[in-house]
């Protein structure tokens, strides 16, 4: 098990903050809209280290961290 950040992202609007606020370059643009229109945010799993530096800095609480199990 580790942590890792999971998006809901149906609420995210692609304002990059998290992107800008992760140490490890986890999180890129999705290039694909939600609902909203807005080209939403994905993790890298892999690279995720579970630091929450997303979760706190997400203005729209688009963000949870989560326990996982990685499928190797
Ligand atoms: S939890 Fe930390 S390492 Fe993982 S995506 Fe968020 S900021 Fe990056
Ligand atoms: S900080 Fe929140 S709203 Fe902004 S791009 Fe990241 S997940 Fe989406």
């Amino acid at each position: 098990m580790a942590k890792k950040a999971q998006i809901n992202f149906e609420k995210c609007k692609g304002c990059d903050l998290c992107i800008a606020a992760c140490p490890v370059g986890a999180m890129r643009k999705s290039g694909t809209s939600n609902k909203k229109g807005y080209d939403f945010v994905e993790v890298n799993l892999e690279r995720c280290n579970g630091c929450g530096a997303c979760y706190i800095i997400c203005p729209d609480c688009c963000i949870d961290i989560l326990e996982m199990v990685l499928k190797k």
